[in-house]
């Protein structure tokens, strides 16, 4: 997605603005082609933002609705795989949901917090987080998000969470539905492929067409847990296919899984933006 116009830019126009649109008559001189210079500054830079609006998915009719109540959305993060710069893709996340308005994200960004978190003030969690320590969150902590979706609250799983509480996997399994196996290959090269809409119909899909992407297609998901597959990708190394999105129910919670979402530019691809919003409001029952 190309970035909009900058504070800068703006700044610019208004140079330009002065520049070509003189208040002193003792600087008229090439005024009309001042203008037109001007005209054509503006349309250049309104360009990108309408070109970003074309190529993001439509929104469903109801999105914004005035007077619903927002879906109270918690996103812990704090910790992950080197590779994963969580504080520059929590901003990039945090922005993609709040694109919908009924959407109010919080962000929990210290790991040891989450055993003192209120579940009680939010419909859904977000986990953009691996840890490392097998006390931190801890065991308190696993079974308090664990006790929160059975009891219906939301899950949203987003790249490599499935890789958290490897101290507690096979509870963790039931949870996330696929977890990371390290013992398997982790992911294709990082490049393009294509993710394709596996159901159509399901809320979170519904309206989305099979799009390109530039990310890791993950391998590395394992577990028996039955699981609703929304969109796949095909590998280019073992030409199988893998699940990218998927959806389970845990008690009378529901959570959503997806894998997509390496980096910045992958958070910024606007399917997978729609994708993560829609999981967010369907994981919360909406
Ligand atoms: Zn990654």
């Amino acid at each position: 997605m190309p970035p909009g116009p900058t504070p800068y830019s703006h700044c610019l126009s208004n140079l330009l603005f002065a520049w070509a649109c003189p208040r002193s008559r003792a600087n008229t001189f090439g005024f009309l082609p001042r203008c037109v210079l001007l005209l054509g500054v503006i349309v250049c830079q309104s360009a990108p933002l309408c070109a970003e609006q074309a190529s993001r998915p439509a929104l469903s009719p109801v999105d914004n609705q005035p007077g619903a109540e927002p879906v109270r959305c918690l996103l812990i993060t704090g910790e992950d795989y080197p590779a994963h710069r969580w504080q520059e893709t929590t901003p990039v996340l945090v922005e993609a949901l709040s694109q919908d308005g009924r959407i109010h994200v919080d962000v929990l960004d210290r790991l040891a917090e989450v055993r003192n978190v209120d579940w009680s003030r939010y419909d859904t969690i977000v986990m953009h987080f691996k840890n490392y320590d097998a006390n931190v969150p801890g065991q308190a902590a696993f079974h308090a998000l664990n006790q929160f979706v059975k009891d219906g609250g939301g899950l949203v799983l987003v790249h490599f969470a499935c890789g958290a509480f490897q101290e507690f996997q096979s509870d963790f399994e039931k949870l996330a539905g696929r977890v990371w196996d390290p013992s398997l290959r982790g992911h294709d090269p990082y490049g393009k492929f294509e993710v394709v809409i596996t159901d159509a119909k399901h809320p979170i899909t519904q309206g989305l067409t099979n799009f390109e992407t530039t990310d890791e297609l993950y391998t590395c998901l394992a577990g028996d847990t039955p699981i609703h597959v929304v969109a796949q990708a095909v590998s280019r190394v073992d030409g199988r296919a893998y699940p990218m999105a998927f959806t389970l129910n845990v008690g009378r919670g529901r959570v959503f899984h997806c894998v997509l979402g390496h980096d910045v530019p992958a958070l910024r691809n606007p399917s997978v933006q729609a994708l993560y919003r829609r999981g967010c409001l369907w994981s919360a029952g909406r």
